[in-house]
């Protein structure tokens, strides 16, 4: 009988008692606690971590038993990264400590698959011809084709070898880049940081092959479109260390514990330094169990509040008692001294474009890229370009820094935030107001959808003699927020509690549900801290606040904030944006290695967005004009109504990757260069102007154009960011889906202007589907080929993070 089974002689065990029978002595075997003692034994332990695109990157000793793991704990020995902070350590979290359980589930992958009605074929045709023959007779043959394509979701994978898979895979893509062109081969692997030698191990195989690497951190929603809108750049955060720095913290949309549950502690500790936090959650999530304020607005509504904030921070540190650092950091690091051309419009005038060194006479003596200089007024009340505008990135030395410097001889300048001048010298200004917008799910507040403010200008003479108003960014700004300056004019706020006005406390409360007295208070102790530390006021916002629609109004609206307060670049403050694994640390040595620079560049890269956008037909079922989104100051004419036709515009003009490209193979245009003897793009150009050749992305239903084969690996794309998932099945796979709407050709709806319109669209797009993964994941479900790989365990890899300083091997 076994040891656990002898325990259960139970009434023969009792041998004595001792201590009038609180005691007793028992003759039980001890042996069966050997089973628990073996459970923890181990021949040697690693340290490896998950790197799950969850942001911890957090250091595990991994115990390992004949080959097996056994168990797993956290890591204890990280440096100090400072004396006066706290350690990083402990680092992890219950996903991770249970992460061998994925290892040993019943779920992973051990040899290659292929799906069965596609290795029938293959092994069929095999028989009598090569490997690319082969696969041109499954592909070109509509009914072979539709025979495996239309299985793909439904299970029937066979076991296959290596080798023959390698076949299949190799003989897949010779054809398709023969045929349709490399850049018809794609792959989909999501950020590098969490496994960057994987990552580059399947980007450099596309990469040499002339295939094309998507994008990731924007297709599934991590990157804050704000940011670039914002700082021209992606994200920059700092580490979690740095909360401890913090004063004052406002945790907005992270559920930082349950998010960020290695890094939490810093959240805790600083706390205990007397820092204050808040949370804004529209539910009792586990932050704000931590804070001492918690603001619960309705969903999506975080604009308004943060409009409101910005609005009490204007009025009483910018204009009834100015802030001495917020001042000088505004004038300093923001484009709010800088001048913008009003034009005249209909009622008043309308801020249109940055005044630029070429506007003027003599160009501010600035010969080299006038055009990108942007302009100011300063203390004397000259006109200067100060140093650090784009025009000075390029064709001169030394001038790139964001300097209060004049930018021809490099004098110390001050330059005006405000030309506020009394009633005299001020126009009305027109500013859209999309919050009148009636909407089934959100409050609106009715106002003209123009609202016209008073702004301070001053006329200058152009370099064609005419005379022109201008006003600074920052006058424009805060009659944005509808601040009274007494300047006259209406649509500025009585006070807090005005509620028709835009932005007030009392105006957001109809919207988010938030009191105003809450707004108020937040907003107060936000800016005062930030005034009393210079800038060390902090949000940390997660993917809550970023995967909304209007992301980027939620995000603005709490990047003006800390403007306004000098937090930005401070230790301590700014705006703390973890979403995603998205800090590459040794960027430039992988580089080359992960898109084989070494070999020849530009690699090609494309932005999944688009893409699936396009080939998942997605806008043949666009149902939302651009229209409906414009501004009210936007002239309609202008704008095409069809999202797509501003993706084929973008990409004609450079201004966004375009992959597949050209609507004929780039084998074949290159081969025409050569016999024609001129350089390629001389032949793309010329091409281009006369019409022979077009973009792939103005036919989307042209078989030419479809991308044929995609690879995925490190990824669940069609199961956990396959925006707009039956469509991905019906068009790009050609399978079972669960499509209800019909297209715009039934439906009606505006139609595209830049993309040609098939009746019928294309149907199974993807030639070949292949998944690389340890687990059989909804993705690799739907592929025709799944490959086996290795876990964080198994593997050499390195992990890297915006949370904390280290490379984790
Ligand atoms: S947070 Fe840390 S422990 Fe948790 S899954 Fe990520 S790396 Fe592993």
């Amino acid at each position: 009988m076994s040891h656990l089974l002898d325990r259960l002689q139970f009434f023969k065990k009792k041998a004595s008692e001792f201590s009038d029978g609180h005691g007793e002595v028992s003759r039980e075997s001890r042996a069966w606690e050997d089973s628990y003692r073996q459970r923890w034994q181990h021949d040697k332990v690693v340290r490896s971590t998950h790197g799950v695109n969850c942001t911890g990157s957090c250091s595990w000793q991994i115990y390992v038993k004949n080959g097996l793991i056994t168990w797993e704990t956290q890591q204890t020995d990280y440096p100090n990264t400072r004396p006066d902070l706290p350690n990083h350590e402990p680092r992890g979290c219950p996903r991770g400590a249970s992460y061998s359980w994925y290892i040993y589930s019943a779920n992973r992958l051990k040899y290659p698959k292929v799906r069965k009605p596609l290795l029938k074929l293959w092994r069929g045709l095999r028989k009598s011809m090569d490997p690319v023959k082969a696969w041109e007779c499954i592909v070109e043959d509509p009914a072979r084709a539709q025979s495996y394509k239309s299985k793909r979701g439904m299970g029937g994978f066979v076991r296959s070898s290596w080798q023959e898979v390698n076949e299949i895979i190799a003989a897949a893509n010779v054809y398709t880049a023969k045929k349709y062109g490399p850049d018809r081969i794609i792959g989909f692997s999501p950020i590098p940081a969490m496994s960057m030698v994987s990552y580059a191990a399947g980007s450099r195989y596309l990469s040499l092959i002339g295939g094309v690497c998507m994008s990731f951190y924007d297709w599934y929603c991590d990157l804050p479109p704000s940011s670039p809108m914002t700082w021209g750049e992606q994200t920059d955060v700092p580490e979690s260390a740095d909360w401890y720095n913090s004063n004052y913290i406002i945790a907005w949309g992270s559920n930082v514990p349950q998010t960020r549950t290695p890094d939490a502690h810093f959240f805790t500790e600083v706390r205990y330094k007397g820092a204050k936090t808040v949370s804004i959650t529209p539910d009792y999530s586990e932050v704000s169990k931590l804070t001492d304020l918690w603001l619960n607005p309705k969903q999506g509504t975080d604009a308004a509040l943060g409009m409101a904030f910005g609005h009490v921070i204007l009025k009483e540190f910018h204009v009834q008692n100015p802030s001495a650092y917020f001042q000088q950091y505004m004038r300093k690091y923001t484009d709010s001294p800088m001048l913008v051309l009003l034009e005249k419009s209909e009622g008043g005038y309308q801020p249109t474009r940055f005044l630029r060194a070429s506007d003027l006479v003599g160009k501010l003596n600035q010969e080299n890229n006038p055009e990108w200089k942007t302009v100011a007024i300063d203390s004397d009340d000259t006109l200067v370009s100060p140093q650090g505008a784009i025009g000075y990135r390029w064709g001169e030395q030394g001038k790139w820094n964001i300097e209060e410097r004049e930018g021809g001889g490099g004098e110390e300048t001050e330059l005006k935030l405000t030309l506020i001048n009394g009633k005299e010298s001020a126009v009305p200004v027109a500013f859209p107001y999309f919050g009148a917008e009636v909407h089934e799910h959100f409050n609106h507040v009715d106002g003209e959808a123009i609202q016209f403010r008073h702004v301070p200008y001053r006329s200058i003479e152009l370099a064609d003699g005419s005379s022109a108003k201008v006003a600074t960014v920052y006058d424009l700004l805060i009659a944005n927020y509808a601040i009274d300056r007494d300047l006259g004019g209406d649509n500025v706020a009585a006070d807090y509690d005005d509620a028709s006005t835009p932005f007030t406390p009392a105006w957001q409360e109809q919207i988010t549900g938030v009191s105003r007295d809450k707004v108020i208070q937040v907003a107060r102790e936000f800016a005062d801290n930030a005034d009393k530390t210079q800038g060390k006021s902090m949000v940390i916002v997660g993917a809550a606040m970023n995967h909304w629609y209007h992301m980027d109004m939620n995000y603005r609206g709490l990047i003006n904030m800390l403007m306004m307060c000098g937090c930005v670049g401070q230790s301590g403050g700014g705006w703390a944006h973890y979403v995603g694994q998205e800090k590459l640390r040794p960027q430039t040595g992988w580089l080359p290695l992960a898109f084989a620079l070494d070999w020849s560049r530009p690699p090609r890269h494309m932005n999944s967005t688009s893409f699936f956008y396009n080939h998942s037909s997605q806008w043949r079922h666009e149902k939302m004009s651009i229209h409906e989104v414009l501004s009210p100051l936007a002239d309609k004419s202008q704008f095409p109504e069809h999202m797509i036709d501003y993706n084929v515009r973008a990409e004609r003009m450079g201004w966004l990757p375009s992959a597949p490209q050209l609507n004929q193979n780039p084998l074949t245009i290159t081969k025409e260069a050569a016999e024609k003897g001129v350089e390629v793009k001389e032949h793309v150009v010329e091409q281009l102007k006369n019409g022979q050749l077009g973009f792939a992305a103005e036919a989307p239903d042209d078989p030419q154009n479809f991308p044929r084969n995609l690879f995925i690996w490190r990824s669940n794309l069609l199961g956990s960011s396959g925006k707009g998932h039956e469509y991905m099945l019906k068009y790009l796979l050609g399978t079972k889906n669960g499509v209800q709407c019909e297209d715009l050709g039934k439906e009606g709806g505006p139609q595209p202007t830049e993309v040609e319109w098939e009746e019928t669209g294309a149907e199974g797009k993807l030639d070949l589907l292949v998944t690389l993964d340890f687990r059989m994941s909804s993705t690799c479900v739907y592929s025709d080929i799944v490959l086996p790989t290795a876990t964080w365990y198994e593997k050499d890899d390195l992990s890297t993070s915006d949370m904390h300083p280290f490379i984790h091997p």
